[in-house]
């Protein structure tokens, strides 16, 4: 693996502006559960790994009457073991636990995953 530089800014404003300073190829990282992989096999080779995970606001998940909301660093352990979205929304839930081992469940975040599942959930084979 290629030697690469490692931040892990805490507001969104700070981690745009290192992005947009950065040397061609950086990237964004969240769980890694793609990226480092990928980085492994020696597919990507990121100079510079911007750390989302502890910017304020994107660990959340926010539910209101008729609106789920969840932030790009909310990994899918949280999202499918919340309490309410597994009782009114519980064909997401379910894809999530199905989807990966609970290591991998803990690291990854979900946004990827849940636009599948919300795919899945409203496809008529389902
Ligand atoms: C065993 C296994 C099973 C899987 N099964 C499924 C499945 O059933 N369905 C499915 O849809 N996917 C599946 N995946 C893929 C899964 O969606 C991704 O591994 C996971 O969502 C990536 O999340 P991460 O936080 O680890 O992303 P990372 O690896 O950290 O990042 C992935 C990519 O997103 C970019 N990125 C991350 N965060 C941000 C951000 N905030 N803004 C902009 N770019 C960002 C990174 O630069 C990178 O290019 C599976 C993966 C594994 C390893």
């Amino acid at each position: 693996m290629k030697a690469f530089t490692y931040i892990r800014p805490t507001t969104a404003k700070e981690a745009i502006s290192a992005f947009a300073s950065a040397a061609e190829g950086a990237r964004y990282i969240a769980g890694g559960t793609t990226l480092y992989d990928l980085m492994k096999l020696n597919i990507e080779r990121p100079p510079f790994l911007i750390d989302v995970t502890a910017i304020a606001g994107l660990n959340e998940i926010d539910i209101n009457e008729d609106r789920l909301r969840f932030g790009a660093s909310v990994p899918m352990s949280a999202v499918a073991s919340h309490e309410t979205i597994r009782t009114s929304y519980p064909v997401l839930a379910e894809s999530l636990w199905k989807a990966a081992s609970q290591q991998l469940r803990n690291m990854a975040t979900g946004t990827h995953p849940v636009k599948a599942a919300v795919a899945v959930a409203r496809s008529p084979l389902v």
